[in-house]
């Protein structure tokens, strides 16, 4: 086999076969020389805060989505797609998930200052493993007292992923942090393994609807009923909803049909920098005054 070159390894004294796959060798190479670069970006500041709306039927803007961006110099854009499991893996994902949350708080302490942005909530994408860590609620705690920020304007998006172990912990940090006033929204959801029994158990306040069922949902039959399925959920479980990846106005028309109010997407805005959605909305203001 081209691709498998077995050979021999004399490893501690002892002789033995090992498969070696130059495919995988490569993913492990490309793997620790990302782990480098973004050690090293995140020392330089070079990431960045992007925010998307997130925009209710009746055309008003509820809040906005956080996301990474990595620009390198020599690489260009790299995706969080990409970095995320790396930092997740290395545990880089502490020192980068503390930098989203103090800088999202910033821009929380901005927004209440301008007219139109004072209402918005902030979400953040939470990693399991930056959840799980010890310090996390304590850092939350400085963040907002510091940066003088109410509780209440700051979304914690979690996955199904939280939900596979140690489920005891998830619920008492949920309520821990609920009790301060911040709100949980699951992202991607449909997506993970997690059993729908840990729905009525976990203190939810939104249900995120992935992007992978918006995207077909006008043509596929079973992504529609996925779809109505989770809205209807959401509904009897009262909990809100919200759909990412709208990319058309059939479909925001389609998901108001099912009863999801909620929407988000590059129909309503693309991920930009703070200071562009804010100018944008101070622009629409003044137009309706
Ligand atoms: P996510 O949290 O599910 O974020 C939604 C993703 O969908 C974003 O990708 C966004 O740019 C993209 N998107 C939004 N609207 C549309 C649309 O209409 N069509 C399509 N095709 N895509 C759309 P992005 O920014 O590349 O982020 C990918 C993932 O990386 C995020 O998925 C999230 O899981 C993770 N991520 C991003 N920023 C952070 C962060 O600060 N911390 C952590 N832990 N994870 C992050
Ligand atoms: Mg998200
Ligand atoms: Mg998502
Ligand atoms: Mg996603």
């Amino acid at each position: 086999d081209a691709d498998m070159a077995l050979y021999r390894a004399k490893a501690s004294g002892r002789n033995s076969l090992r498969f070696f796959d130059p495919v995988m060798q490569l993913e492990i190479n490309r793997r620790s020389q990302l782990e480098r670069k973004l050690r090293d970006a995140i020392s330089l500041h070079q990431l960045e805060l992007y925010v998307q709306p997130q925009i209710s039927s009746d055309h008003q803007y509820v809040g906005m989505e956080a996301l990474l961006r990595w620009h390198d110099p020599v690489e260009g854009f790299i995706s969080p797609a990409d970095f995320i499991p790396v930092a997740e893996a290395s545990g880089l994902i502490i020192p980068l998930g503390d930098w989203v949350l103090r800088k999202a708080c910033q821009i929380l302490a901005e927004w209440s200052k301008v007219s139109g942005m004072e209402n918005l909530t902030l979400s953040v994408n939470i990693s399991p493993r930056q959840f799980r860590h010890l310090q996390f609620i304590d850092y939350i705690d400085s963040c907002l007292k510091e940066l003088e920020v109410n509780p209440n304007h700051l979304e914690l998006e979690i996955t199904e992923s939280l939900l596979i172990e140690d489920i005891d912990q998830t619920i008492e940090r949920m309520n821990a942090l609920r009790q301060r006033g911040l709100r949980f929204s699951l992202d991607d959801f449909g997506t993970g393994y997690a059993s729908l029994s840990y729905l009525k158990l976990l203190p939810l306040n939104k249900l995120k609807i992935d992007q992978s069922f918006v995207r077909d949902v006008l043509i596929d039959v079973n992504d529609e009923a996925i779809v109505s399925t989770i809205i209807a959920l959401g509904q009897s479980l009262d909990l809100a909803v919200i759909a990412e990846g709208v990319e058309t106005h059939e479909q925001a028309a389609l998901l108001e049909n099912f009863g999801c109010h909620v929407y988000q997407g590059y129909y309503f805005g693309k991920p930009a920098p703070v200071a562009e959605w804010q100018k944008i909305i101070s622009e629409i203001r003044a137009v309706h005054k």
